[in-house]
């Protein structure tokens, strides 16, 4: 114990300690928290559904008619209608053979991995990929070859380099939009590489889903390579307002891993409530009213970005909802988030391991449910926090 103390004053003393706050009520633009109202800036909840009525109201019916759980993994009895009905929409959705649920997009990013390659194999992963991609490639026990964030022509480099001594499969895996940086990909330019060079791709969409590309399937469809990948991976908890995720690709594929993956296979499956909440929210993202909040949001974001880069903060390369305010080192980022908070904004200062040494961040997420002047009051205060460390 007294060296886990230690530990936790070194943290302290360095402004790296993290710890837990409880929201109270449900997650919208502003909530409770601490007995306070406040502004959230740094929900993922991107287009409000994690409380809308319709996918409440699905998750309420599915427990009624299914129960609270589901009492075993997949491959035991776990398996029920809610759930095959969700893997045939997000199959749909995305223009493939099938679609397989995980648990969480952490159990997804390392069970597919870890399911699909082995020591034979290397995998081409993003400099910036989610530490899921990380803790993956490392289960794999796959040859990871990390290239520059979002280089094709550094990526293109390292595959020729490797090529001669190709002894197996290749896989270039990449985040669709980078979860602190708000970029996307460079897909295009990935899929005419994977097909140079025989090798699959993979996209973790867990920000795009929803959110990118006029019928909201993603950051592929944004850049028009919807067929040009592979495996179409993303999160249920994030836009669409549930919980779990998916990996979507060729049946092939989601047999190998029924068989292989070790995060689906010796895990409960999801709730019924949250795939059919997920069922409801996909087909609000597919309705007229899934266009208008995607409209919304793209309206909150350019008001909001504009604000910051007026005052020349520097916003990394930000193009989408997700914002990040770069300020450097940790205890300035966390005074930063601190005096936010008490002028009622609710934001997170995001430190080592998640980004780089000296590259701490603000990262503020804009939802479509932001009211206008809230989001210029919260540009403000930023730029004044910043500014004034
Ligand atoms: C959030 C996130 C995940 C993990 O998804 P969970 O469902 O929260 O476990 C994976 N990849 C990326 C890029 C993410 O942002």
């Amino acid at each position: 114990m007294e060296n886990w103390r230690q530990e936790l004053e070194e943290l302290d003393r360095t402004g790296m300690r993290r710890s837990l706050r409880t929201v109270q009520g449900a997650q919208g633009p502003r909530v409770r928290l601490e007995g306070r109202e406040v502004l959230l800036l740094c929900s993922n909840n991107y287009l409000g559904l994690a409380a809308h009525p319709a996918v409440v109201e699905a998750a309420i019916e599915a427990t009624a008619r299914f129960g609270a759980g589901t009492g075993a993994s997949r491959l035991v009895c776990g398996g029920m209608e809610p759930h095959a009905d969700l893997e045939e929409r997000l199959a749909a959705f995305k223009g493939t053979q099938g679609a397989l649920l995980f648990n969480t997009g952490y159990a997804a990013n390392t069970g597919i991995l870890q399911g699909l390659l082995g020591p034979d194999d290397v995998v081409f992963s993003d400099a910036l990929n989610h530490a899921s991609i990380i803790d993956g490639c490392r289960l794999s026990r796959a040859r990871t070859v990390v290239y520059p964030h979002a280089d094709a022509a550094a990526l293109e480099a390292l595959m020729a380099r490797e090529a001669p001594q190709r002894k197996g499969r290749w896989l270039i895996v990449t985040d669709g939009v980078f979860s602190m940086d708000g970029d996307v990909a460079p897909l295009p330019a990935l899929v005419r590489l994977k097909e140079k060079y025989d090798a699959l791709l993979m996209v973790d969409d867990a920000h795009g889903t929803g959110v990118l590309g006029e019928e909201g399937r993603g950051s592929a469809e944004h850049l028009g390579c919807l067929d040009g990948i592979d495996l179409h991976m993303g999160t249920l908890g994030k836009a669409l307002g549930s919980s779990g995720a998916y990996l979507a690709a060729e049946r092939t594929v989601l047999d190998i891993l029924v068989n292989r993956s070790r995060p689906f296979i010796f895990s409960t499956n999801l709730p019924p409530s949250a795939a059919a909440a997920a069922r409801a929210a996909l087909q609000i993202v597919a309705s007229q009213e899934g266009k208008e909040l995607r409209a919304s949001l793209r309206r909150n974001r350019e008001l909001f970005v504009a604000r910051l880069r007026q005052e020349g903060l520097d916003l990394l390369g930000s193009e989408t909802q997700i914002v990040p305010v770069l300020t450097g080192e940790p205890a300035p980022t966390m005074a930063a988030s601190t005096r936010l908070l008490e002028e009622g904004i609710f934001l997170q200062g995001i430190r080592p391991p998640t980004v780089p040494q000296g590259r701490c961040r603000l990262r503020a997420t804009v939802m479509a449910d932001h009211a206008p002047a809230d989001l210029e009051r919260a540009a403000r205060a930023i730029i004044d926090a910043v500014g004034a460390p």
